[in-house]
């Protein structure tokens, strides 16, 4: 074996490869440009090596589910990445989350957004944001409720260091992708409500409206249903470390 190039490179290499051309695939396949879809590598419990191979592969984005797991990552891993966390975020996090990230995800009750916007004007830099929706009304998983979300949310268009770019679900589990599709079907036709409502619509700039969702079993009919991000774990960096 030469030096540099390990069986993880080659692996990483490649599933990341296959990935990117069924992203493009699925984007044509509806008439998109799959440059409009930003793969994020949902790297949580895996080891750094296989992140390090992904980042020389070309992966720049990286989800991470944990605060304190990403920040021992980061401390290890090029600079370049682009963190974004995907998982929940406790308020006593924030302060550190808004350092390290990006992009979060997970945004899932009004505290919490209020606090990053506090946080992020403290540190003087802006983030971005997802407002995560409790799509199959489950009471294991967070987000704001369907129920009124349009007026719940409204708040948010305009936040100061905040800028919340669009809406983020993680479905229930569906064998099926037909109903798989439904899911994603429905986190869009929210966006669409949103994006009419005057408070996104008139923002300086315009709303991106953009959808976090698809994971490694649903990610192309996510997209032909108009995800803008799409958060691959285990089909491209193989299972995770228990
Ligand atoms: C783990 C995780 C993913 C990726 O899951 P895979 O099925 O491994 O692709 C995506 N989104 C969130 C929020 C996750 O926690």
């Amino acid at each position: 074996m030469t030096a540099g190039a390990s069986s993880t490179d080659e692996a990483l290499r490649q599933r990341l490869a296959s990935i990117r051309a069924r992203i493009d695939d699925a984007s044509r396949r509806v008439g998109r440009t799959p440059e409009d879809v930003v793969l994020v590598g949902a790297s949580k419990r895996q080891d750094e090596a296989r992140l390090r191979s992904a980042f020389d592969a070309g992966l720049v984005v990286f989800g991470e589910n944990r605060v304190q797991e990403a920040i021992t990552k980061s401390a290890r891993l090029p600079i370049a990445i682009d963190w974004h966390l995907i998982g929940p975020l406790q308020s006593n996090k924030a302060k550190a989350a808004a350092r390290l990230f990006s992009t979060i995800h997970s945004l899932d009750r009004a505290k919490i957004v209020h606090t990053l916007d506090r946080e992020a004007g403290r540190l003087g830099r802006r983030l971005y944001g997802f407002l995560q929706v409790d799509l199959g009304d489950e009471a294991t998983k967070h987000g704001f409720a369907v129920d009124g979300l349009v007026e719940t949310v409204e708040p948010f268009a305009r936040l100061e260091h905040l800028d919340v770019v669009g809406l983020m679900a993680i479905p229930p589990y569906e064998e099926s992708l037909d109903e798989a599709r439904q899911w994603f079907g429905r986190l869009r036709s929210l966006r669409d409500e949103l994006a009419l409502r005057p408070a996104w619509r008139d923002r300086p700039g315009g709303w991106p409206g953009a959808l976090s969702m698809g994971m490694s079993h649903d990610f192309e009919v996510a997209i032909e249903e108009g995800a803008t991000h799409v958060r691959v774990g285990s089909a491209l960096f193989g299972p995770r470390l228990s």
